[in-house]
């Protein structure tokens, strides 16, 4: 009988916890267990969570708080709010439904008319804006990746320190925003490298000034360098939806601090 009732209760609590949770919930539950897959000894954050079981419930409950608090998490209705990062990696069951926005790059479908209006508005004002980067699948941020490894390797690295190097540079699979279809890293004619210099050609300007009109923001700005971790990309521009990108730009705030995420 007492095993009876210890059986009823082990296989109900998953089951009951399900069906009130709701799809948003889901999600971060998905990128919590995610994280917990990290094999990653270097990231010390990630690894401490994976030791602790009660650790890893403690922060789900926190974002459940979080989802009630502000509603600004993901979920499938908030499909461009998706945040993607070296703590929320893409969520295994990710899907995307694409289009080309140029003949070489695809996008989001949801984003294609937006992303092709912005630059075409740009063309019109004498502007050129050259998408050099759009949707990337797993499989490719794997090979720049594990390519970025290899040259430090190379350089005598040993395997560990080389893919702490290279996660600086590329980001590791699962974690780039690019997965999503919403991010595109955008160049012009005349400067098409990616580096600090391209902030001060007018391709750039232009974006910075006008982007948020069409839904996209400034993914990585200079002086929130803290709190993405990433440095400053003056080419890589994120869909978010116009009054998303309004707001972030006009309180001059990051998509993390727009969330609540600061983890
Ligand atoms: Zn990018």
């Amino acid at each position: 009988m007492i095993l009876l009732i210890i059986f009823i209760a082990v296989f109900n609590i998953p089951g009951g916890k399900k069906s009130g949770v709701s799809s948003g919930e889901n999600t971060l539950t998905t990128t919590v267990i995610a994280k917990t897959g990290t094999t990653d000894p270097t990231d010390e954050e990630t690894t401490k969570k994976s030791n602790s079981h009660t650790t890893q419930q403690a922060e789900i409950t926190t974002k459940k708080s979080a989802t009630a608090t502000t509603g600004k998490v993901t979920s499938p209705s908030d499909w461009n709010m998706i945040l993607i990062n070296k703590n929320n990696w893409l969520p295994s069951n990710f899907s995307v439904d694409l289009a080309y926005v140029d003949s070489n790059y695809q996008v989001d479908k949801r984003i294609v008319d937006k992303a092709k209006k912005m630059i075409s508005d740009a063309k019109a004002e004498g502007v050129s804006l050259v998408v050099c980067s759009a949707y990337r699948s797993v499989k490719k941020q794997t090979e720049l990746f594990n390519n970025k490894v290899e040259t430090f390797l190379n350089q005598g690295y040993k395997q560990t320190d080389a893919e702490v190097k290279a996660a600086t540079i590329t980001a590791r699979p699962r974690t780039s925003e690019h997965h999503t279809g919403l991010a595109m890293d955008i160049v012009t004619k005349n400067y098409m490298n990616l580096d600090d210099g391209y902030a001060d050609t007018a391709a750039a300007k232009w974006l910075y000034r006008n982007a948020y009109k069409y839904g996209f923001i400034l993914r990585y700005p200079k002086d929130k360098q803290s709190v993405t971790n990433v440095i400053f990309e003056p080419w890589h521009y994120r869909y978010v939806g116009e009054a998303a990108a309004n707001e972030i730009k006009t309180r001059g705030i990051c998509l993390e601090e727009y969330l609540n995420k600061l983890d």
